[in-house]
């Protein structure tokens, strides 16, 4: 019998929002997050006042990871 899986896709496509949410409380924490995708620790970047241009979010060293987020000032 056929049967999907989507446990798998899950795992291959993008965070669910509530799944972001928590990684991000996490990370603000000042805990390590690792990238799904290739292991290395995930990195929070917050809005500087000195950079307007700078973009915030969650990334990985690789860039596997990548989400973007607007932090409100
Ligand atoms: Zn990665």
């Amino acid at each position: 019998m056929h049967k999907l899986d989507f446990s798998s896709i899950n795992n291959s496509s993008a965070l669910s929002f509530k799944q972001q949410k928590n990684m991000i409380k996490k990370l603000g924490k000042g805990a390590t997050v690792l990238c799904d995708s290739c292991g290395q620790p995930l990195k929070l970047v917050t809005p500087k006042k000195s950079d307007k241009q700078r973009k915030t979010g969650v990334s990985c060293a690789k860039g596997c990871t990548d989400i973007e987020l607007e932090f409100s000032a």
